[in-house]
């Protein structure tokens, strides 16, 4: 998923700007991204895999034990070509906490969503839901086991958790967003670095018209992942439209032809270059994804908060909680509720004064490069 890939882009951009040399296990899709961050790829073999659907946390744990015991054997004989220092691994990437331990090199490990704790519950944990959906499921349940087996047959597996592979930690963990935002901060100990939303240098879109923006400007996305009702979206337009100013409206999957014609000064377009957006911006209407809510912080923009699903929910109200915006539930969504809302993010200088104190946490957290140094200094001393 992008929201995985794009925080880990600029740190790799940084490690061989300080003269390492990085090689990136990714599929197909990320390829040109990736090689643009100044990374070597490494494909997995059989290319682009899609997610379970629904994507519950049965199927992912089944799916990520299934793909580590599928992926593992190209990948450690990549990797023993490669002879890598130290592995940095996604948070939900049994394989690469299992090849770190094959190879015997330190390991990191990526959270782009928050850390998990008591306040943030790991999706995959094992629960009694977890247990009951296993048993309904039948098959499903055992082709984990099958997997799990075959992970502890063939592979040195010891390090993984039994059941919660959408949590793995390591000695080091790099969590891209500040303290301030992640819920029961104080529980994470030193092996937990909060190095802040890791926003580099994106490519230029001239076709932009960022000259021609008039304040204030008004920003709506949910993101690149959900295929969005165009009833939605354009009740995003049309409400924010009311409020004067340039709207900008990020339609993702959906094609903007499907909203029906727009207000002039409505600028809908499937992809928009979105750090520069919320640097002009005065109100983001987002699905909660925490690449945008971190962005969104940085840039010190109030947020109305749509969340359409996985760990949005969550999102909303912590950026509820701590007075940077309000949330509003998808079935709510209407030109007048978006109208009124977005209206308070804009008037009440409240929502500002939040969002401004959480974009200096965000800064202060040290982004990319700090994510850099600490990889740095764990490969340095061989501690966090
Ligand atoms: N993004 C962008 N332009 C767009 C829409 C999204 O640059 O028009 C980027 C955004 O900056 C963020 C990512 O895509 O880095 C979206 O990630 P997020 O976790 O917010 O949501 P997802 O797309 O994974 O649901």
């Amino acid at each position: 998923m992008h929201g995985r890939v794009n925080p880990t882009l600029p740190v790799v951009a940084e490690l061989v700007r300080r003269g390492h040399s990085v090689t990136y296990h990714t599929s197909p899709a990320f390829r040109g991204e990736v090689e643009a961050a100044g990374a070597r790829v490494l494909l997995y073999p059989g290319g682009d895999q899609a997610l379970p659907d629904p994507p519950t946390p049965i199927a992912l744990i089944e799916g990520l034990a299934g793909a580590a015991v599928r992926l593992l054997p190209s990948v450690l004989a990549d990797l023993r070509r490669v002879r890598p220092d130290l592995i940095v691994h996604d948070n939900a990437c049994p394989w690469g906490a299992v090849a770190a331990r094959e190879l015997k090199v330190p390991a990191a490990s990526s959270f782009t969503t928050f850390a998990f704790n008591r306040q943030v519950p790991s999706p995959t944990r094992g629960s009694w839901e977890l247990l009951a959906a296993a048993v309904t499921r039948g098959c499903g349940g055992l082709g984990y086991l099958r997997s799990r087996w075959g992970l502890r047959r063939r592979f040195d597996a010891g390090g993984l958790p039994w059941v919660d592979l959408g949590n793995i930690r390591q000695p080091l963990n790099l969590v891209y967003t500040s303290r301030a935002f992640q819920p029961g901060v104080e529980e994470f100990d030193r092996a937990y670095r909060f190095v802040g939303p890791s926003i580099g240098a994106r490519p230029d879109d001239p076709s932009f018209p960022a000259d021609r923006l008039r304040d204030p400007v008004l920003y709506a996305s949910l993101g690149t992942v959900f295929n969005a009702d165009p009833r939605l979206l354009r009740s995003f337009a049309t409400g924010l439209a009311s409020l004067g100013g340039s709207v900008i409206l990020s339609t993702g999957q959906t094609d903007p032809d499907a909203l029906g014609p727009l207000p002039d000064h409505v600028l809908a377009r499937r992809f928009v270059p979105q750090p520069e957006v919320l640097a002009r911006a005065a109100v983001f209407v987002t699905h909660g994804g925490m690449n945008s809510v971190n962005e969104a912080m940085y840039a010190g923009v109030p947020m109305l908060v749509v969340p359409q699903g996985a760990d949005q929910p969550m999102v909303a109200r912590r950026v509820v909680e701590l007075g940077a915006g309000l949330s509003l539930r998808t079935q709510d969504v209407t030109m007048g509720s978006v109208r009124s809302l977005a209206g308070r993010l804009l008037h009440d200088p409240r929502f500002r004064a939040a969002a401004g104190a959480l974009r200096v946490a965000q800064h202060e957290a040290g982004g990319y490069r700090r994510a850099a140094d600490e990889l740095e200094r764990y490969l340095r001393l061989g501690t966090a």
